[in-house]
């Protein structure tokens, strides 16, 4: 653990952004620096009539970009963010706990979303078929093409990457020509709002985004049921996004809600391999992604070396003060979340794990944490721990990873560390997940490539920002004589 490098700058008072004005309101939240819960910033509180504002000024704009003018301001916000990056990453920091490696990691993850939207903007993906296909065939043609949605899409993002969750969801509504309100967590809020003051100087009609923030429980309703919403996309976890399900009824819904991801060692692994994936997946971003490894799933025959070289790793670990850039991990999101985790860690050892090291908590910093011998059935494994901890679960032979490996509610990815063909290809056939990654974490993707989970983890629907684009968009087909 290092000490605190600086301290938190004076307080910011940030406004919403209505179509781009800024809007300052008495009632505010407040938003802290998890490392030492001082306050760095306050956000206003949204009343149901600014919601309702942003809504009618989105409605009423009909965006008019060409394919070049919207591929100019995604590029020209992607370069804004390059120069700009030490800032971003250092406000991430502040309003997250998140260490400067991770935000710096993220900054630069978002540059990539704006390259890759910014490409697709000038991609045409409409088809034709021609008409004369069958003996009662003719000669006409179908064409199709993808149109932005008529009505308003609602975006509500989760705490984890405060920059990389938003700039999912607004890159592929500039992309498509969409307009959008934005309400990102109120935990870390702060950069959603510098990404659209990027996005308006990078030349956004400032009505095609909207940033508001809130109390859920005074103007979510209204952003799920607003009768000018057409779509919501919501990156959060199961409870509110099924919540969002039954309340969002005729809209167009794209749920990313949690994981429970594994990674799954099999006996003719490289163990050095997976023991450094294993501490990779399981730590990055402070344990706090939807794709975290959060169970580890490995063959007994290899289970003992294979838990030797993840505490090792695991020590060898730097965790403390996110400003101190030599710092591999910082804080989790509060201390109530840190208090969690102790408790279900707490929990499994009573029940007969065995804690390898960590545990240790200070406020919301929890130092990484291994557990051996957990049984599947423990809360540790079976519920969702968005945290540092690795609970490692044997097991005897591939039906039986994988029994376990479904046998939670989730279905989100999947990392599998093995070398044979045999394996690999039941994995991918018989794993209920999303993504199944071979060698690899099941985080990594490109920020292009269809991403999404099943079962509680979503309804199979999926992001990245080829997907998103398609979802933003009606197809509409139409035909002519030819
Ligand atoms: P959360 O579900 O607590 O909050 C997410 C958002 O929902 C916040 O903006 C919050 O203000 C808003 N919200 C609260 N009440 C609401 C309501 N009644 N109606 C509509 N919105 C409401 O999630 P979190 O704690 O911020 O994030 C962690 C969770 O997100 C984890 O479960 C994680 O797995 C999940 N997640 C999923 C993905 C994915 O792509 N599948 C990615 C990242 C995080």
């Amino acid at each position: 653990m290092s000490q605190p490098m600086m301290k938190p700058a004076d307080i910011h008072i940030e406004a919403l952004r209505i179509a781009g004005e800024r809007v300052y309101r008495d009632e505010v939240i407040e938003v802290t620096y998890p490392y030492t819960g001082e306050v760095i910033a306050t956000v206003p509180k949204a009343t149901l009539e600014d919601v309702r504002r942003a809504y009618r000024i989105a409605r009423d704009y009909k965006p008019t970009l060409t394919r070049y003018e919207r591929y100019k301001i995604l590029m020209r916000a992607g370069e804004i963010i390059a120069s700009r990056l030490d800032e971003i990453s250092r406000t991430i920091t502040m309003e997250s706990g998140l260490c400067r490696k991770d935000s710096l990691y993220e900054v630069g993850r978002a540059s990539d979303v704006l390259l890759f939207a910014a490409n697709q903007a000038l991609v045409d993906d409409g088809q034709v078929f021609s008409c004369d296909l069958t003996h009662h065939g003719k000669s006409r043609k179908v064409y199709t093409m993808r149109e932005p949605l008529l009505g308003v899409i609602t975006a509500i993002t989760p705490f984890n990457h405060p920059l990389n969750q938003v700039i999912h969801k607004v890159a592929p509504s500039i992309a498509t020509n969409n307009r959008m309100v934005l309400k990102p967590s109120e935990k870390t809020p702060l950069t959603a709002f510098i990404l659209a003051d990027i996005l308006y100087e990078a030349g956004l009609p400032p009505q095609m985004l909207s940033v508001i923030t809130g109390d859920p429980r005074v103007i979510a309703d209204e952003m799920l049921t607003h009768p000018d919403v057409d779509l919501v996309t919501f990156t959060g976890g199961v409870a509110i996004g099924k919540y969002i399900a039954g309340k969002a009824t005729y809209k167009r819904q794209i749920l990313e809600l949690g994981g429970n991801d594994p990674i799954i060692v099999m006996e003719d692994a490289d163990i050095e391999e997976a023991a450094t994936l294993a501490a990779s997946g399981s730590y990055k971003n402070s344990g706090q992604r939807c794709t975290a490894i959060k169970r580890m799933l490995v063959h007994e025959a290899v289970a003992d070396r294979f838990v030797e070289l993840l505490v090792q790793k695991t020590r060898a670990l730097k965790y403390g003060d996110p400003m101190d850039k030599s710092v591999d991990m910082g804080t989790v999101i509060d201390e109530a979340a840190a208090i969690q985790f102790e408790r279900v860690v707490n929990e499994a050892i009573a029940g007969g794990a065995k804690l390898m090291c960590g545990n240790v908590r200070r406020g919301a910093l929890y130092s990484p944490t291994v557990l051996d011998r957990v049984d599947p059935e423990m809360t540790v494994a079976k519920q969702e721990t968005f945290g540092p901890v690795s609970p490692v679960i044997r097991f005897k032979d591939i039906d039986d990873a994988i029994r376990i490996s479904n046998g939670t509610a989730y279905g989100l990815s999947s990392a599998v560390c093995t070398n044979r063909l045999d394996y690999i290809t039941k994995f991918i056939r018989e794993l209920n997940v999303g993504s199944v990654n071979v060698r690899e974490v099941p985080g990594y993707r490109l920020e292009l490539t269809p991403f999404g989970g099943i079962k509680d983890s979503g309804l199979g629907y999926k992001e990245g920002v080829l997907e998103a684009m398609k979802s933003f968009t009606n197809s509409k087909t139409y035909s002519l004589p030819w």
